[in-house]
Protein backbone atom coordinates (compact mmCIF):
# COMPACT_ATOMS: atom_id res chain seq x y z
CA UNK A 1 0.00 0.00 0.00
CA UNK A 2 2.06 3.30 -1.31
CA UNK A 3 0.29 5.27 1.78
CA UNK A 4 1.81 3.30 4.38
CA UNK A 5 4.97 3.18 2.36
CA UNK A 6 5.12 7.07 2.11
CA UNK A 7 4.28 7.76 5.59
CA UNK A 8 8.08 5.82 6.23
CA UNK A 9 9.68 7.44 3.63
CA UNK A 10 8.66 10.17 5.30
CA UNK A 11 9.89 9.30 9.04
CA UNK A 12 12.87 8.65 7.79
CA UNK A 13 13.85 11.70 6.15
CA UNK A 14 12.33 13.55 9.08
CA UNK A 15 14.02 12.15 12.05
CA UNK A 16 17.58 11.31 10.51
CA UNK A 17 19.64 8.79 12.25
CA UNK A 18 16.69 6.88 14.13
CA UNK A 19 17.58 3.47 13.13
CA UNK A 20 15.42 1.88 16.24
CA UNK A 21 12.47 3.67 15.71
CA UNK A 22 12.42 3.23 11.99
CA UNK A 23 12.53 -0.66 12.57
CA UNK A 24 9.48 -0.10 15.37
CA UNK A 25 7.56 1.97 12.95
CA UNK A 26 7.83 -0.42 10.34
CA UNK A 27 6.86 -3.14 12.39
CA UNK A 28 3.84 -2.02 13.63
CA UNK A 29 3.00 0.38 9.87
CA UNK A 30 3.28 -3.13 7.78
CA UNK A 31 0.51 -4.54 10.28
CA UNK A 32 -1.52 -1.94 9.70
CA UNK A 33 -2.12 -1.99 5.63
CA UNK A 34 -5.16 -4.67 6.41
CA UNK A 35 -7.00 -2.01 8.78
CA UNK A 36 -6.23 0.53 6.83
CA UNK A 37 -7.92 -0.92 3.52
CA UNK A 38 -11.07 -1.72 5.37
CA UNK A 39 -11.77 1.59 7.11
CA UNK A 40 -10.82 4.91 5.13
CA UNK A 41 -11.53 6.69 8.04
CA UNK A 42 -7.94 5.99 9.63
CA UNK A 43 -6.42 7.90 6.43
CA UNK A 44 -9.40 10.45 5.89
CA UNK A 45 -8.13 11.23 10.15
CA UNK A 46 -4.44 11.15 8.93
CA UNK A 47 -3.75 8.98 12.09
CA UNK A 48 -0.63 7.14 11.10
CA UNK A 49 0.55 10.63 10.52
CA UNK A 50 -0.44 11.73 13.94
CA UNK A 51 0.60 8.91 15.61
CA UNK A 52 4.47 8.61 14.79
CA UNK A 53 4.63 12.41 15.37
CA UNK A 54 5.61 12.59 19.78
CA UNK A 55 3.10 15.24 21.16
CA UNK A 56 6.03 16.67 22.92
CA UNK A 57 9.77 15.55 23.38
CA UNK A 58 11.93 17.15 26.24
CA UNK A 59 15.49 17.06 25.88
CA UNK A 60 17.42 18.70 28.65
CA UNK A 61 21.30 18.86 30.55
CA UNK A 62 21.79 16.89 33.25
CA UNK A 63 24.90 18.26 35.87
CA UNK A 64 25.85 16.37 38.29
CA UNK A 65 29.33 15.85 40.58
CA UNK A 66 31.01 12.52 41.02
CA UNK A 67 33.00 11.39 43.88
CA UNK A 68 36.31 12.69 43.01
CA UNK A 69 34.66 16.28 42.80
CA UNK A 70 34.12 16.21 39.29
CA UNK A 71 31.46 17.83 36.82
CA UNK A 72 29.79 15.58 34.89
CA UNK A 73 27.34 15.80 32.08
CA UNK A 74 24.48 13.80 30.42
CA UNK A 75 21.74 14.04 28.51
CA UNK A 76 18.11 13.81 29.58
CA UNK A 77 15.04 12.31 28.04
CA UNK A 78 11.37 12.41 28.08
CA UNK A 79 9.14 11.69 25.15
CA UNK A 80 5.31 11.98 25.77
CA UNK A 81 3.79 10.61 22.75
CA UNK A 82 0.16 10.26 22.95
CA UNK A 83 -2.31 10.94 25.51
CA UNK A 84 -5.58 9.53 23.81
CA UNK A 85 -6.03 7.11 26.32
CA UNK A 86 -4.78 8.73 29.55
CA UNK A 87 -1.26 10.07 31.16
CA UNK A 88 1.51 9.27 29.51
CA UNK A 89 3.22 6.23 30.89
CA UNK A 90 6.47 4.55 30.55
CA UNK A 91 9.90 3.98 32.24
CA UNK A 92 12.96 5.63 32.02
CA UNK A 93 15.82 3.90 31.21
CA UNK A 94 19.44 4.83 32.23
CA UNK A 95 22.02 2.99 29.75
CA UNK A 96 25.24 4.41 27.68
CA UNK A 97 23.58 3.39 24.37
CA UNK A 98 20.39 5.86 25.12
CA UNK A 99 19.73 8.09 22.54
CA UNK A 100 16.95 10.27 20.61
CA UNK A 101 15.77 7.10 18.56
CA UNK A 102 16.14 4.32 21.28
CA UNK A 103 13.69 6.17 23.71
CA UNK A 104 11.31 7.00 20.80
CA UNK A 105 10.98 3.90 19.61
CA UNK A 106 10.42 2.55 23.11
CA UNK A 107 7.57 5.37 23.42
CA UNK A 108 6.14 4.13 19.71
CA UNK A 109 5.98 0.65 21.24
CA UNK A 110 4.40 1.82 24.49
CA UNK A 111 1.25 3.91 22.83
CA UNK A 112 0.41 0.23 21.80
CA UNK A 113 1.79 -1.54 24.59
CA UNK A 114 -0.45 0.69 27.14
CA UNK A 115 -4.16 0.46 24.70
CA UNK A 116 -3.87 -3.50 24.86
CA UNK A 117 -3.46 -3.39 28.70
CA UNK A 118 -7.26 -2.29 28.09
CA UNK A 119 -6.30 0.61 31.68
CA UNK A 120 -6.36 4.17 31.16
CA UNK A 121 -2.92 4.96 29.84
CA UNK A 122 -0.89 6.76 27.25
CA UNK A 123 2.43 6.01 26.01
CA UNK A 124 5.87 7.74 27.15
CA UNK A 125 8.69 6.65 27.96
CA UNK A 126 12.63 8.25 28.93
CA UNK A 127 15.86 8.45 30.16
CA UNK A 128 19.83 9.09 30.09
CA UNK A 129 23.41 8.44 28.66
CA UNK A 130 24.09 7.84 32.00
CA UNK A 131 25.52 4.17 33.02
CA UNK A 132 25.03 3.35 36.42
CA UNK A 133 27.66 0.77 36.22
CA UNK A 134 30.18 0.70 38.51
CA UNK A 135 29.21 4.31 40.43
CA UNK A 136 28.81 4.44 44.23
CA UNK A 137 25.36 4.71 45.98
CA UNK A 138 26.29 8.77 46.38
CA UNK A 139 26.56 8.87 42.61
CA UNK A 140 23.74 7.12 41.62
CA UNK A 141 21.60 9.43 44.38
CA UNK A 142 23.29 12.61 43.07
CA UNK A 143 22.20 11.90 39.53
CA UNK A 144 18.63 11.17 40.32
CA UNK A 145 18.78 14.23 41.81
CA UNK A 146 19.52 16.14 38.91
CA UNK A 147 18.21 14.21 36.51
CA UNK A 148 14.98 14.70 38.64
CA UNK A 149 15.45 18.46 39.10
CA UNK A 150 14.54 19.15 35.53
CA UNK A 151 11.91 16.31 34.51
CA UNK A 152 9.84 17.28 37.68
CA UNK A 153 8.32 20.45 36.32
CA UNK A 154 6.84 17.72 33.03
CA UNK A 155 5.27 15.24 34.50
CA UNK A 156 2.72 14.62 37.54
CA UNK A 157 0.36 11.91 38.56
CA UNK A 158 -2.97 13.28 36.36
CA UNK A 159 -0.05 13.79 33.24
CA UNK A 160 3.06 11.67 32.89
CA UNK A 161 3.88 8.88 34.94
CA UNK A 162 7.69 7.30 34.76
CA UNK A 163 8.37 4.43 35.82
CA UNK A 164 11.58 1.67 35.84
CA UNK A 165 13.31 0.18 32.98
CA UNK A 166 17.15 -0.97 32.60
CA UNK A 167 19.16 0.51 34.65
CA UNK A 168 15.99 1.78 36.96
CA UNK A 169 15.20 -0.26 39.49
CA UNK A 170 13.58 0.34 42.95
CA UNK A 171 16.43 2.47 44.31
CA UNK A 172 16.54 4.77 42.06
CA UNK A 173 13.19 5.08 41.48
CA UNK A 174 13.22 5.99 45.49
CA UNK A 175 16.20 8.79 45.12
CA UNK A 176 13.51 10.38 42.04
CA UNK A 177 10.70 10.75 43.84
CA UNK A 178 12.66 11.88 46.86
CA UNK A 179 13.50 14.94 44.71
CA UNK A 180 10.33 15.03 43.23
CA UNK A 181 8.34 15.63 46.52
CA UNK A 182 10.80 18.27 47.70
CA UNK A 183 10.54 20.30 44.78
CA UNK A 184 6.85 19.86 43.91
CA UNK A 185 5.71 20.00 47.21
CA UNK A 186 3.54 17.11 46.46
CA UNK A 187 3.08 13.62 47.98
CA UNK A 188 1.35 11.72 45.11
CA UNK A 189 1.54 9.07 42.41
CA UNK A 190 4.20 10.51 40.09
CA UNK A 191 6.24 7.50 39.89
CA UNK A 192 5.26 3.41 39.72
CA UNK A 193 7.96 0.94 40.79
CA UNK A 194 7.89 2.32 44.30
CA UNK A 195 9.07 0.73 47.46
CA UNK A 196 6.10 -1.54 49.53
CA UNK A 197 6.82 1.12 52.58
CA UNK A 198 5.73 4.18 50.65
CA UNK A 199 3.00 3.72 48.41
CA UNK A 200 4.65 0.51 46.27
CA UNK A 201 1.98 -2.20 44.69
CA UNK A 202 2.92 -6.16 45.82
CA UNK A 203 3.84 -7.70 42.33
CA UNK A 204 5.16 -4.57 40.61
CA UNK A 205 8.83 -6.35 41.08
CA UNK A 206 7.93 -9.05 39.38
CA UNK A 207 4.90 -8.23 37.34
CA UNK A 208 6.93 -7.93 33.76
CA UNK A 209 8.85 -11.17 34.21
CA UNK A 210 5.37 -13.09 35.43
CA UNK A 211 3.43 -11.50 33.22
CA UNK A 212 5.69 -12.83 29.93
CA UNK A 213 5.23 -16.80 31.78
CA UNK A 214 1.70 -16.01 31.87
CA UNK A 215 1.65 -14.74 28.17
CA UNK A 216 3.25 -17.82 26.97
CA UNK A 217 1.42 -19.98 28.95
CA UNK A 218 -1.49 -18.91 27.47
CA UNK A 219 -0.47 -18.83 23.88
CA UNK A 220 0.42 -22.50 24.54
CA UNK A 221 -2.77 -23.65 26.16
CA UNK A 222 -4.54 -22.37 23.03
CA UNK A 223 -2.43 -25.19 21.20
CA UNK A 224 -3.35 -27.60 23.71
CA UNK A 225 0.40 -27.43 25.26
CA UNK A 226 1.51 -26.45 28.74
CA UNK A 227 5.03 -25.29 29.62
CA UNK A 228 5.32 -28.33 32.65
CA UNK A 229 8.43 -29.92 32.74
CA UNK A 230 9.51 -28.08 29.41
CA UNK A 231 13.56 -26.74 29.23
CA UNK A 232 13.13 -23.07 28.57
CA UNK A 233 15.99 -20.25 27.73
CA UNK A 234 16.52 -16.71 29.40
CA UNK A 235 18.21 -14.24 28.64
CA UNK A 236 19.54 -11.10 30.87
CA UNK A 237 19.63 -11.20 34.66
CA UNK A 238 17.82 -8.27 35.34
CA UNK A 239 14.67 -7.51 36.60
CA UNK A 240 12.84 -9.20 33.83
CA UNK A 241 14.68 -12.19 33.31
CA UNK A 242 14.57 -13.15 37.33
CA UNK A 243 11.10 -13.19 37.71
CA UNK A 244 10.49 -15.05 34.53
CA UNK A 245 12.94 -17.53 35.80
CA UNK A 246 10.50 -17.12 39.32
CA UNK A 247 7.23 -17.79 37.41
CA UNK A 248 8.79 -20.26 35.44
CA UNK A 249 9.67 -22.29 38.25
CA UNK A 250 5.77 -22.30 39.55
CA UNK A 251 4.62 -23.67 36.51
CA UNK A 252 7.12 -26.24 36.18
CA UNK A 253 9.20 -25.74 33.70
CA UNK A 254 13.23 -25.35 34.20
CA UNK A 255 14.81 -23.26 33.09
CA UNK A 256 18.36 -23.29 32.32
CA UNK A 257 20.30 -19.81 31.30
CA UNK A 258 20.45 -16.33 32.20
CA UNK A 259 22.61 -13.98 30.84
CA UNK A 260 24.50 -10.21 31.05
CA UNK A 261 26.62 -8.27 28.67
CA UNK A 262 29.94 -10.11 29.42
CA UNK A 263 28.32 -13.74 29.20
CA UNK A 264 25.71 -16.53 29.68
CA UNK A 265 25.30 -18.88 32.32
CA UNK A 266 24.00 -22.30 31.54
CA UNK A 267 22.94 -24.57 33.97
CA UNK A 268 21.91 -27.97 33.20
CA UNK A 269 20.24 -28.76 36.28
CA UNK A 270 17.68 -25.73 35.97
CA UNK A 271 18.96 -21.77 37.37
CA UNK A 272 19.49 -21.26 40.98
CA UNK A 273 17.12 -18.68 41.79
CA UNK A 274 18.41 -17.64 44.95
CA UNK A 275 21.74 -17.36 43.80
CA UNK A 276 20.58 -15.13 41.22
CA UNK A 277 18.60 -13.03 43.40
CA UNK A 278 21.50 -12.41 45.81
CA UNK A 279 24.49 -11.78 42.77
CA UNK A 280 22.20 -9.50 41.37
CA UNK A 281 19.43 -7.96 43.64
CA UNK A 282 21.69 -7.64 46.65
CA UNK A 283 25.44 -8.02 45.51
CA UNK A 284 25.50 -6.19 42.52
CA UNK A 285 28.02 -8.41 40.84
CA UNK A 286 28.56 -10.03 37.28
CA UNK A 287 27.55 -13.64 36.17
CA UNK A 288 31.11 -14.68 36.56
CA UNK A 289 30.40 -14.94 40.56
CA UNK A 290 27.75 -17.71 39.69
CA UNK A 291 29.74 -20.82 38.30
CA UNK A 292 32.19 -20.15 41.90
CA UNK A 293 28.92 -21.37 43.85
CA UNK A 294 27.79 -23.98 41.36
CA UNK A 295 30.71 -25.65 40.20
CA UNK A 296 28.72 -27.77 37.80
CA UNK A 297 27.11 -24.65 35.74
CA UNK A 298 28.83 -23.18 32.61
CA UNK A 299 30.03 -19.66 31.79
CA UNK A 300 30.12 -18.58 28.30
CA UNK A 301 31.65 -15.31 27.54
CA UNK A 302 30.58 -13.06 25.20
CA UNK A 303 33.45 -13.47 22.74
CA UNK A 304 33.07 -17.37 22.68
CA UNK A 305 29.11 -17.45 21.38
CA UNK A 306 28.98 -18.65 17.99
CA UNK A 307 30.36 -16.27 15.20
CA UNK A 308 26.96 -13.75 14.62
CA UNK A 309 24.68 -15.43 17.05
CA UNK A 310 23.72 -14.73 20.66
CA UNK A 311 24.65 -18.44 22.97
CA UNK A 312 21.36 -17.99 24.63
CA UNK A 313 19.49 -19.16 21.41
CA UNK A 314 22.28 -21.61 20.90
CA UNK A 315 21.13 -23.92 23.65
CA UNK A 316 17.70 -26.39 22.99
CA UNK A 317 14.60 -25.12 24.43
CA UNK A 318 10.82 -25.67 24.06
CA UNK A 319 10.79 -21.96 25.01
CA UNK A 320 12.82 -18.84 24.69
CA UNK A 321 12.15 -15.58 26.88
CA UNK A 322 14.35 -12.92 25.28
CA UNK A 323 14.79 -10.79 28.22
CA UNK A 324 17.89 -8.25 28.36
CA UNK A 325 17.66 -5.82 25.64
CA UNK A 326 16.59 -4.75 22.04
CA UNK A 327 17.74 -6.86 18.77
CA UNK A 328 19.59 -9.24 20.76
CA UNK A 329 18.05 -12.00 19.10
CA UNK A 330 18.69 -11.83 15.18
CA UNK A 331 17.63 -14.29 12.41
CA UNK A 332 20.33 -17.09 12.63
CA UNK A 333 19.18 -17.19 16.72
CA UNK A 334 15.68 -17.41 15.29
CA UNK A 335 16.56 -20.39 12.97
CA UNK A 336 18.81 -22.06 15.61
CA UNK A 337 15.63 -21.82 18.07
CA UNK A 338 13.44 -23.45 14.97
CA UNK A 339 16.23 -26.12 14.46
CA UNK A 340 16.36 -27.27 17.51
CA UNK A 341 12.11 -27.47 18.06
CA UNK A 342 11.56 -24.17 20.03
CA UNK A 343 7.82 -23.69 19.97
CA UNK A 344 7.37 -20.91 21.83
CA UNK A 345 8.85 -17.36 22.01
CA UNK A 346 7.94 -14.56 25.05
CA UNK A 347 9.22 -11.28 24.83
CA UNK A 348 9.87 -10.11 28.14
CA UNK A 349 12.42 -7.19 26.78
CA UNK A 350 11.25 -4.53 23.89
CA UNK A 351 11.92 -5.69 20.10
CA UNK A 352 14.49 -7.84 21.06
CA UNK A 353 14.00 -9.73 18.12
CA UNK A 354 15.44 -8.21 14.65
CA UNK A 355 12.64 -7.88 12.25
CA UNK A 356 14.11 -10.85 10.46
CA UNK A 357 13.80 -12.86 13.28
CA UNK A 358 10.23 -12.23 13.98
CA UNK A 359 9.16 -12.56 10.28
CA UNK A 360 10.87 -16.30 11.01
CA UNK A 361 8.74 -16.92 13.79
CA UNK A 362 5.77 -15.54 11.45
CA UNK A 363 6.55 -18.15 9.01
CA UNK A 364 7.17 -21.30 11.31
CA UNK A 365 3.07 -20.08 13.09
CA UNK A 366 5.25 -21.08 16.55
CA UNK A 367 3.87 -19.35 19.57
CA UNK A 368 5.03 -16.10 18.81
CA UNK A 369 4.46 -13.27 21.71
CA UNK A 370 5.61 -10.25 20.50
CA UNK A 371 7.13 -7.69 23.35
CA UNK A 372 4.18 -5.16 23.04
CA UNK A 373 2.13 -8.00 24.14
CA UNK A 374 4.30 -10.08 26.06
CA UNK A 375 5.75 -7.48 28.23
CA UNK A 376 2.31 -5.18 29.01
CA UNK A 377 2.37 -6.97 32.45
CA UNK A 378 4.67 -4.73 34.01
CA UNK A 379 3.11 -1.61 32.98
CA UNK A 380 -0.52 -3.01 33.24
CA UNK A 381 0.79 -3.59 37.42
CA UNK A 382 2.43 -0.13 37.49
CA UNK A 383 -1.42 1.16 36.66
CA UNK A 384 -2.61 -0.97 39.35
CA UNK A 385 -0.63 0.52 41.38
CA UNK A 386 -1.50 3.94 40.14
CA UNK A 387 -5.05 2.80 40.87
CA UNK A 388 -3.87 1.94 44.56
CA UNK A 389 -2.56 5.68 45.57
CA UNK A 390 -5.44 7.32 43.93
CA UNK A 391 -7.79 5.26 46.77
CA UNK A 392 -5.27 5.51 48.95
CA UNK A 393 -5.88 1.36 49.30
CA UNK A 394 -3.49 -1.19 48.87
CA UNK A 395 -4.16 -4.90 47.63
CA UNK A 396 -2.64 -8.33 48.88
CA UNK A 397 -0.48 -10.15 46.51
CA UNK A 398 -2.87 -12.57 45.66
CA UNK A 399 -5.52 -10.42 44.55
CA UNK A 400 -2.60 -8.10 42.28
CA UNK A 401 -1.41 -11.53 40.84
CA UNK A 402 -4.75 -12.40 39.99
CA UNK A 403 -5.78 -9.32 37.78
CA UNK A 404 -1.97 -9.41 36.02
CA UNK A 405 -2.85 -13.01 34.98
CA UNK A 406 -6.19 -12.06 34.03
CA UNK A 407 -4.79 -9.08 31.76
CA UNK A 408 -2.32 -11.51 30.00
CA UNK A 409 -5.18 -13.39 29.06
CA UNK A 410 -7.40 -10.60 27.82
CA UNK A 411 -4.28 -9.29 25.60
CA UNK A 412 -3.57 -12.72 24.16
CA UNK A 413 -7.40 -13.00 23.18
CA UNK A 414 -7.77 -9.70 21.98
CA UNK A 415 -4.18 -10.10 20.22
CA UNK A 416 -5.75 -13.36 18.34
CA UNK A 417 -8.99 -12.55 17.77
CA UNK A 418 -7.95 -9.49 16.12
CA UNK A 419 -5.46 -11.52 13.91
CA UNK A 420 -8.25 -13.86 13.39
CA UNK A 421 -10.83 -11.16 12.14
CA UNK A 422 -7.49 -10.12 9.83
CA UNK A 423 -7.41 -13.79 8.23
CA UNK A 424 -3.78 -14.70 10.10
CA UNK A 425 -4.72 -16.81 13.12
CA UNK A 426 -1.09 -17.19 14.75
CA UNK A 427 0.45 -13.84 13.38
CA UNK A 428 0.12 -12.30 16.95
CA UNK A 429 2.25 -9.39 15.68
CA UNK A 430 -0.88 -8.29 13.64
CA UNK A 431 -3.48 -8.90 16.14
CA UNK A 432 -1.69 -6.87 18.36
CA UNK A 433 -0.55 -3.98 16.34
CA UNK A 434 -3.70 -3.71 14.71
CA UNK A 435 -5.91 -3.66 18.38
CA UNK A 436 -3.68 -1.76 20.12
CA UNK A 437 -3.72 0.78 17.10
CA UNK A 438 -7.18 0.65 16.68
CA UNK A 439 -7.55 1.55 20.05
CA UNK A 440 -5.69 4.64 20.35
CA UNK A 441 -6.92 5.52 16.79
CA UNK A 442 -10.60 6.10 17.60
CA UNK A 443 -9.87 7.72 20.84
CA UNK A 444 -8.07 9.99 18.92
CA UNK A 445 -10.83 10.56 16.38
CA UNK A 446 -13.15 11.35 19.17
CA UNK A 447 -11.16 13.66 21.01
CA UNK A 448 -10.88 15.90 17.80
CA UNK A 449 -7.59 17.64 16.14
CA UNK A 450 -5.83 18.35 19.37
P1 LIG B 1 17.61 -4.44 34.10
O1 LIG B 1 17.08 -4.91 35.40
O2 LIG B 1 18.49 -3.25 34.05
O3 LIG B 1 18.35 -5.70 33.41
C1 LIG B 1 18.80 -5.64 32.10
C2 LIG B 1 19.51 -6.93 31.78
O4 LIG B 1 19.79 -6.99 30.38
C3 LIG B 1 20.86 -7.05 32.49
O5 LIG B 1 21.13 -8.39 32.73
C4 LIG B 1 21.82 -6.47 31.44
O6 LIG B 1 23.14 -6.91 31.57
C5 LIG B 1 21.20 -7.03 30.18
N1 LIG B 1 21.56 -6.16 29.05
C6 LIG B 1 21.29 -4.84 28.91
N2 LIG B 1 21.81 -4.37 27.77
C7 LIG B 1 22.41 -5.42 27.20
C8 LIG B 1 23.13 -5.59 25.99
N3 LIG B 1 23.34 -4.56 25.16
N4 LIG B 1 23.59 -6.84 25.70
C9 LIG B 1 23.39 -7.88 26.55
N5 LIG B 1 22.70 -7.78 27.72
C10 LIG B 1 22.24 -6.57 28.01
O7 LIG B 1 16.42 -4.12 33.07
P2 LIG B 1 14.98 -4.81 32.96
O8 LIG B 1 14.02 -3.91 33.66
O9 LIG B 1 15.07 -6.25 33.32
O10 LIG B 1 14.68 -4.65 31.41
C11 LIG B 1 15.04 -5.66 30.45
C12 LIG B 1 14.21 -5.47 29.19
O11 LIG B 1 12.82 -5.56 29.52
C13 LIG B 1 14.37 -4.12 28.48
O12 LIG B 1 14.20 -4.32 27.09
C14 LIG B 1 13.20 -3.32 29.00
O13 LIG B 1 12.84 -2.26 28.14
C15 LIG B 1 12.13 -4.40 29.04
N6 LIG B 1 10.98 -4.13 29.91
C16 LIG B 1 11.16 -3.90 31.23
C17 LIG B 1 10.04 -3.67 32.03
C18 LIG B 1 10.16 -3.49 33.51
O14 LIG B 1 9.12 -3.45 34.17
N7 LIG B 1 11.34 -3.41 34.09
C19 LIG B 1 8.76 -3.63 31.45
C20 LIG B 1 8.62 -3.89 30.09
C21 LIG B 1 9.74 -4.14 29.33
P3 LIG B 1 24.25 -5.91 32.17
O15 LIG B 1 24.02 -5.89 33.65
O16 LIG B 1 25.56 -6.51 31.78
O17 LIG B 1 24.04 -4.56 31.51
Amino acid sequence: MPYVKDVFEYLKRSSPSQTEFYQAAEEVLESLRPLMEKYPKYREHKIIERIVEPERQILFRVNWVDDNGEIQVNKGYRIEFNSALGPYKGGLRFHPSVNAGVIKFLGFEQIFKNALTGLQIGGGKGGSDFNPKGKSNNEIMRFCQAFMSELYRHIGANTDVPAGDIGVGGREIGYMFGMYKKLANRYEGVLTGKSLKWGGSLVRTEATGYGAVYFAKYMLEDRGETLEGKRCVVSGSGNVSIYTIEKLYHLGAIPVTCSDSNGMIYDEDGIDLELLKDLKEVRRERLTEYVKSRPNAKYTPVEEYPEGCNGVYSIPCYAAFPSATQNELNLNDAKTLLTNGCVCVSEGANMPSTLEAVHAFIDAKICYGPGKAANAGGVATSQLEMQQNASMSSWTFEEVDAKLAQIMKDIFVNASTTAAEFGEPTNLVLGANIAGFRKVADAMIEQGLV
